[in-house]
């Protein structure tokens, strides 16, 4: 794999300026050099040239919130029915359809039987093919909290701490808490804290120790409050925060994972299933109020100046297919008054910070793996155009 795309407007995700008729060499899988055409090295220009002229470049698409091993048509319930294997083989799919959409890192927030950390395997040694993934195995909740069914459910510092390296044990890269109540569980408040502070710090303690990041679920104010108190890194949906807690995340540097599209799920664009029916109809207060909500938050957030990222949560409930779900998701931060260029900075470079892993993803850089996208229309004029692929590299590699 030696080439050079030749002729694309760049947008290299670092939030600059698009820079038109520009070349990038990859080579060996990763980008060797990136610039203006006119100033193509003379080592670069033996390499074969592909023309990408009236074609956009961008960096792969991180999704920083996903559940791979959920297929978010179905209800949990029914998921967790059904034989290990008929998982896997549809979540193998969903990976290389995640892949084909652009999105070229994932970040699993929640998986199932660790089915999850088999396909990161599996893709590791090229068997299958998808995203790079970032995974946290089980998610850990109290006794009774959100998403249990699927939890680790673990009360009192010293099992957390247990629960945590647990995960860490089976090859986790980051551990997830449930920090308040969820939508996706039924009868839950979610205001409601879930986890005390001294809970919350016990995971940061031990996760931090062994180099991993801590993500928590968290909609209510006092679960953003107890997470930033504990040290929480990464406050995942964040939909009340306010004055205080945005402080708080500024002032230790955490980051607020959006999910814009999971609080307002795309009901028009595929027929829903009778159970897609029913959950639209039980959570329709909720998706109401969340979306009036969702739009206070980025306006908030970005005010203070809080370290954006995004995230589908596709899998996390039956409203939420594998479906161009993170072009959605950007297009609901564009409709949420953010200009599309900072839209697909919190896409590519934001995201790649979450997953600390922004030495090596997230934007368009020499040194940095050749994970690609290339459109055949312009983004900054419409975001849409996130769906309208011409190629997508990973590793240098066209998929
Ligand atoms: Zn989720």
């Amino acid at each position: 794999m030696n080439f050079v795309l030749v002729g694309a407007t760049l947008i290299d995700g670092n939030g600059g300026a698009p820079l038109e008729n520009a070349a990038v060499h990859v080579q060996a899988g990763r980008i060797a050099w990136v610039g203006a055409a006119s100033e193509l090295p003379a080592a670069a220009q033996a390499a074969k040239q592909i023309d990408a002229s009236r074609k956009w470049l961008l960096p792969g698409l991180i999704d920083a919130h996903i559940h791979i091993c959920y297929n978010g048509e179905e209800s949990t319930f029914a998921l967790l029915e059904k034989p290990r294997d008929a998982l896997v083989l549809e979540a193998v799919e969903i990976c290389k359809r995640t892949l084909q959409q652009g999105v070229t890192t994932i970040r699993d927030v929640g998986g199932e039987k660790y089915i999850e950390m088999s396909l990161r395997d599996a893709i590791n040694r090229g068997w299958i093919e998808g995203p790079r993934m970032k995974l946290c195995g089980r998610v850990i909740s109290m006794t009774g909290g959100h998403a249990h069914f699927i939890a680790r459910e673990a009360d009192g510092p010293d099992e957390m701490r247990k629960a945590a390296r647990e995960q860490i044990k089976a090859g986790a890269d980051l551990v997830k808490l449930m920090a308040t109540g969820g939508s996706a569980t039924p009868g839950q408040d979610i205001h409601a804290s879930q986890l005390t502070v001294a809970e919350i710090a016990a995971v940061c303690e031990v996760a931090h120790m062994m180099g991993r990041t801590v993500a928590a679920h968290c909609h209510g104010t006092g679960g953003i409050r107890n997470c930033m108190l504990g040290g929480v890194d990464s406050i995942e949906h964040g939909t009340y925060l306010d004055d205080e807690t945005a402080d708080m995340m500024v002032e230790r540097g955490a980051a607020l994972c959006l999910t814009v599209g999971v609080g307002n799920p795309d009901l028009e664009s595929y027929p829903l299933s009778p159970v897609q029916q029913a959950d639209a109809e039980r959570r329709k207060p909720m998706i109401e109020q969340g979306v009036k909500q969702i739009r206070k938050t980025i306006a908030l957030a970005r005010s203070k100046g809080v370290f954006l990222g995004c995230g589908t949560d596709a899998g996390g409930n039956p409203l939420a297919p594998h479906r161009f779900a993170l072009a959605r998701e950007v297009e609901l931060i564009v409709e949420n008054d953010v200009p599309p260029l900072e839209a697909i900075t919190i896409a590519t470079r934001n995201n790649a910070r979450i997953l600390r892993w922004d030495d090596e993803i997230g934007t368009v850089e020499a040194g940095k793996y050749a994970d690609l996208l290339l459109l055949n229309s312009d983004p900054i004029a419409d975001i849409r155009s996130l769906r309208d692929i011409a190629a997508v590299y990973k590793g240098g590699e066209r998929v």
